[in-house]
C-alpha cells in the first residue's frame, strides 16, 4: 500500500489547492497502474476544506496528469474559470458533493471487471457476500453482511443519469456501477476513496473469476 503517504503525509505541507492537485495526480498514476483508466477514461476529484472542488479536465490520460490537468468547478458542475472544460461526467462528482458534506473525494474508472460484469448482468444490482474485503465499505463491520452494488444503465445524457442515481445516494456504501461503462466510488478523503475503489475492484475481479470458473465447470 503506497497511496497513503501521497494522500496524507507527503502532501501535508502544501497549500490546499496544490495538495488537492498532488492527490489527484498520484491517484491517476495509481489507477493507471492498476489498468482501471485505459486511454482517456476516468475522472478524479477532491473537495478542499474551503469547499472548492478540484477535478480533472476533459480528456487527457489519467496516468500522466500534472497540476495543470486539474481545474476548479462549482457544486453545479460548471467551471469556475470561463473557458475551462471539465470532464463530461463532472455532474456525477458534484452531485455527490452537493448531497453529502462529508464526501471529500470521488473516483471514476473503467476497469475490465466493472465493464464486463455490468454488461453481462441484466439485474438492477450485484450482491457480494462473504468477502473479508467488504469491511472497507461504510457500515460494514463484518464479512457476514452483504454488499449490494447498484447498476444503472449507461447514458450519454449525464444530467439524466444523475437524476436516476439521485434517489439511491444514501444507500450505496460501495459506490455504484454504470452498465458497460465503469464505477463511481467516494470517501471522506482521497485515502478512503482509493481504499474503497480497491475494495470494490477486488470484489468485481473475484466475481468475474467466479463466473469464468462456473462457466468452465458447466462445460466440463
Ligand atoms: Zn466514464
Amino acid at each position: 500500500m503506497s497511496f497513503q503517504p501521497y494522500a496524507r503525509a507527503e502532501t501535508s505541507d502544501l497549500a490546499p489547492w496544490d495538495r488537492a492537485c498532488a492527490q489527484i495526480v498520484a491517484a491517476g498514476q495509481r489507477l493507471d497502474q492498476r489498468g482501471w483508466v485505459p486511454a482517456t477514461a476516468g475522472n478524479i476529484s477532491v473537495r478542499l476544506p474551503d469547499g472548492r472542488i478540484a477535478i480533472t479536465r476533459s480528456g487527457g490520460h489519467k496516468g500522466f496528469l500534472t497540476p495543470a490537468s486539474v481545474m476548479e468547478v462549482g457544486l453545479s458542475g460548471a467551471a469556475v474559470i470561463a473557458g475551462d472544460r471539465p470532464s463530461a461526467e463532472t455532474l456525477l462528482h458534484t452531485q455527490l458533493y452537493a448531497h453529502d458534506r462529508s464526501i471529500g473525494a470521488v473516483l471514476h474508472g473503467h476497469s475490465v471487471a466493472a465493464t464486463v460484469l455490468s454488461a453481462m448482468s441484466p439485474d438492477a444490482d450485484i450482491v457480494f457476500a462473504g468477502y473479508e474485503v467488504q469491511k472497507v465499505f461504510a457500515g460494514q463491520t463484518t464479512h457476514d453482511a452483504q454488499v449490494t452494488l447498484k447498476l444503472f444503465d449507461n447514458d450519454q445524457d449525464i444530467a439524466r443519469l444523475a437524476t436516476r442515481v439521485e434517489p439511491f445516494l444514501d444507500t450505496m456504501p460501495a459506490g455504484y456501477l454504470i452498465r458497460g461503462h465503469g464505477v463511481y466510488v467516494w470517501g471522506a478523503d482521497m485515502f478512503q476513496a482509493l481504499a474503497r475503489l480497491e475494495g470494490l475492484e477486488f470484489l468485481l475481479a473475484c466475481a468475474l473469476e467466479r463466473r469464468k470458473l462456473e462457466a468452465a465447470e458447466a462445460r466440463a
